[in-house]
């Protein structure tokens, strides 16, 4: 099915966008697919717990409300929920996927793993890799968790214990903030305010002020790795000693900060002190990482770019797209999907050059055709089935029989069902 026809049998329309993480529209997602809770589908396969699990009642609902709508709200907690780090691509666990087929007989995307504190299996204990599908909604497709789709580098460097475990931390306390599945007010007791007082940042005794500058210090000084991933980890307080984000969750002031992303990361922090956990310093090697980058880094970067590296690295994503069955045409939309880098350059169309580069190199419709005959045939023949011209231009649309018969000559002249791997650049004679 295409992406049009996946919508309409699961929305009942055509063009949906629907995000990876606080999703809105489930509520015709419910209907069509015969979900009796829509907010249930909400608590239980979506990241709202995790985002609204510091929010008020009120707060809550209203989020739930828009999810469940069809209707493109400008929500101001919504809004505010934008400000957590988010993955640039959806994340997978290797180890889970093939335990996942063996189980299930398919693999799949696991909300869990989608976490901004997610860097590690709980379970398996390594890194979580980056696939190639992006989380950005700008154009969307329905993605299985397939070779070509994961072959993603991983989050973090190898490290033995005890690095590792800090980031198993860290992910646990994410789950835990998952999966409260989103009814009650969850009772995350102590508070952190409560805890920095019993981990000694008590400014002397008898007194319950907290003592934020040497708290933000020895978070600094433990979280190398942490502060390599998200640098503005480090403005844990400002200089004034107030408003970092440390003290937006420890300050006596109602109400305390809503955002889930940091309260975990301070939450792990002070658990893991208060059981003198060792923290190492050691540098590592970092190369070969995936490390989600910010706008504006992403921005020098591609600005930094020879004209050679452009065209490089569209080329490798076309190669990629090449490979991908069902086929995909290879066309700009696709092209830049597939890489925040190369969408970003699409936005700001580099020196004037970028968006012709794409156009260029994008995929002729013959050439995609002659690859989605291509593949229909060697489907069907792997299942002992043939498929009459008809058949085929069906699954075109948009062509005259004639146009299919000369399509399926040139592909059945060249052979299919063999390994051939890129007929991507050939034209109809
Ligand atoms: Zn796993």
């Amino acid at each position: 099915m295409d992406s049009y026809s996946t919508n309409e049998a699961l929305f009942g329309r055509r063009k949906v966008r629907f995000a990876y993480d606080l999703p809105i529209g489930v509520a015709s997602l419910a209907k069509a697919i015969g979900a009796s809770d829509p907010a249930q589908l909400i608590r239980e396969h979506t990241l709202y717990p995790f985002f609204v699990a510091l929010l008020e009642q009120r707060q809550r609902d209203e989020v739930l409300r828009a999810m469940l709508s069809d209707l493109k709200v400008h929500n101001k907690v919504l809004g505010r929920l934008s400000h957590v780090p988010r993955p640039e691509f959806l994340r997978f666990c290797p180890a889970c996927d093939l335990a996942n087929e063996a189980n299930a007989g398919m693999r799949y995307w696991q909300r869990r793993h989608q976490l901004p504190t997610s860097l590690v299996c709980v379970e398996h204990r390594i890194p979580l890799r980056a696939s190639s599908v992006t989380t950005s909604s700008g154009v969307q497709r329905y993605e299985l968790v397939s070779e070509p789709q994961v072959q993603g580098s991983p989050l973090l460097p190898e490290m033995g214990e005890p690095s590792l475990e800090r980031f198993l931390h860290l992910a646990s306390v994410g789950y835990d903030l998952l999966d409260w599945q989103g009814k009650a007010r969850p009772a995350f007791d102590p508070s952190l305010r409560t805890m920095v007082l019993e981990t000694g940042y008590r400014r002397s005794p008898g007194h319950d002020d907290i003592d934020n500058v040497r708290l933000a210090r020895e978070f600094r000084r433990d979280s190398a790795d942490l502060i390599r991933l998200w640098p503005w980890l480090a403005k844990a307080v400002n200089t004034a000693g107030h408003y970092g984000w440390v003290t937006m969750h420890t300050t006596r002031d109602a109400p305390p900060s809503r955002v889930t992303f940091t309260y975990a990361v301070l939450r792990s922090y002070l658990q893991l002190k208060k059981s003198s956990f060792f923290f190492p310093a050691e540098t590592r090697d970092w190369t070969g990482i995936h490390v989600d980058l910010s706008a504006v880094e992403r921005r020098r970067r591609m600005e930094s770019l020879t004209e050679k590296e452009l065209k490089k690295l569209v080329s490798t994503t076309i190669d990629q797209i090449l490979l991908e069955q069902p086929p995909v045409r290879a066309l700009p939309t696709e092209i830049f999907r597939r890489s925040p880098a190369i969408a970003h350059a699409w936005r700001i169309d580099l020196g004037g050059q970028f968006r012709s580069l794409l156009t260029d190199r994008a995929e002729s419709l013959d050439s995609f055709h002659l690859r989605v005959i291509r593949y229909a045939l060697t489907e069907a023949s792997r299942n002992d089935r043939t498929l009459s011209d008809s058949d085929l231009l069906h699954l075109l649309g948009k062509r005259t029989i004639d146009e299919v018969r000369k399509l399926r000559a040139v592909v059945e002249r060249d052979g299919f069902g063999t390994d051939k791997p890129s007929f991507g650049a050939r034209s109809l004679e």
